[in-house]
Formats: C-alpha cells, structure tokens, sequence
C-alpha cells in the first residue's frame, strides 16, 4: 500500500476562494484486535476545507497529531486570510484535537460544532477517550488539546452563508456536513470517503 502525499486542491466561485487539504494517510502504531499484520495498519486521509473570501475565511475541520497541525497551521497563515473560525463537522477528534497552535496564532478565532456534536467532542477529551487515541498515535498528540464550544448564531464567510445540516450518522451520530450556498458546493466531513 502506498501511502498518498499530502495535496492542495483550490476553486474559486462566486467570489469564495474554497481550498481543500487533504492530510496524508497515518501509520497506527496499535492496530485494531485482529488486524492482518500482514498489512499496514493505516490511519485514512483527512480533508480540512478553508473557504476564503476577500479577508475572511473559516476553515472547516481540521486534524490531530502536533506535527500535520502546524503544517496545516502555516497553510491556513499563507492563504493571507483572517481565520474568524474553524467549524468541526462532527465529535471525532481527529478533526481538531491538534488545532490549539493555529488558534492561537489566528486572534479572535473560535472552534466551534453545532450543539448536538459538543457532547461526543467533549466525551472523547477525557481520559478514557484521550487513550484510545494516545494509542493510535503515541507521542503525536499535542501537549494543549483543542476544544470546540457550541456555535451560536450563524456560520458565514464575509456575510455569504455556510448552511450547516446535521445528516444523522456517517461514521459517527450525529455528523454534519456545511454547503455553501454561493459556491454550490457540499464540505461532507466524514459522510463521504
Ligand atoms: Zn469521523
């Protein structure tokens, strides 16, 4: 199995700017019970999404060890853009766990989820859930751990409105996907890979 490189994708349409990163596959260090140790026990690939208007941008997921953050950090820093928020589509934290660093260089920003997503992001954040994913990836996590809060009122990039939908369940319930209305365009976090 080869392992895919990390890669950039970018489009602009009515004015937004949406780019998509899509993080490399990831070595697991402890493979699921009854993995075939023949094969490489692999973490699959990840999409964070920046929408950027003329000034502003949000970004939409983003990713878990230390290291693949702060890359993603930098190329949230080059787009030139004001992160206002960063938006997590679901309670998984391999969609923000490692976000701190690009919060605390981005004054103002926020992470946020829709209510319903607060309880499983903050549930996995406590001790038993944070060994699951210490196990997944020993010494990667990061020392300050990311936590988003409940968002309130709208998800918008200079006034152009991302639509927030909770769809139910993907690989997790409930999940939600943004669509961005100007752009006709469907950010699905993990319901589609
Ligand atoms: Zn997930």
């Amino acid at each position: 199995m080869s392992t895919p490189c990390t890669s950039t994708r970018s489009e602009n349409v009515a004015g937004l700017r949406i780019s998509v990163r899509i993080s490399p596959y990831k070595p697991l260090a402890n493979p699921a019970p009854g993995w075939d140790a023949a094969l490489p026990a692999m973490w699959p690939a990840t999409t964070s999404t920046l929408v950027a208007g003329a000034h502003d941008a949000v970004l939409i997921d983003g990713l878990v060890a230390d290291a693949e953050s702060q890359v993603l950090a930098d190329w949230v820093q080059a787009s030139g853009r004001h992160l206002k928020r960063v938006y997590v589509t679901h309670g998984h934290v391999d969609h923000f766990l490692g976000l701190a660093g690009l919060l605390a260089a981005s004054p103002g920003a926020d992470l946020v989820c829709l209510p319903q997503v607060l309880s499983e992001a903050t549930a996995q954040l406590e001790a038993e859930g944070m060994a699951v994913w210490d196990g997944l990836f020993p010494g990667q996590l990061p020392q300050q751990l990311a936590q988003p809060t409940a968002l309130s009122g709208p998800l918008e990039v200079e006034g152009r409105p991302l639509h927030v939908l909770d769809v139910g369940r993907s690989d997790t319930s409930p999940t939600t996907i943004v669509h961005v209305l100007d752009a006709d365009a469907v950010l699905s976090g993990d319901l589609v890979r």
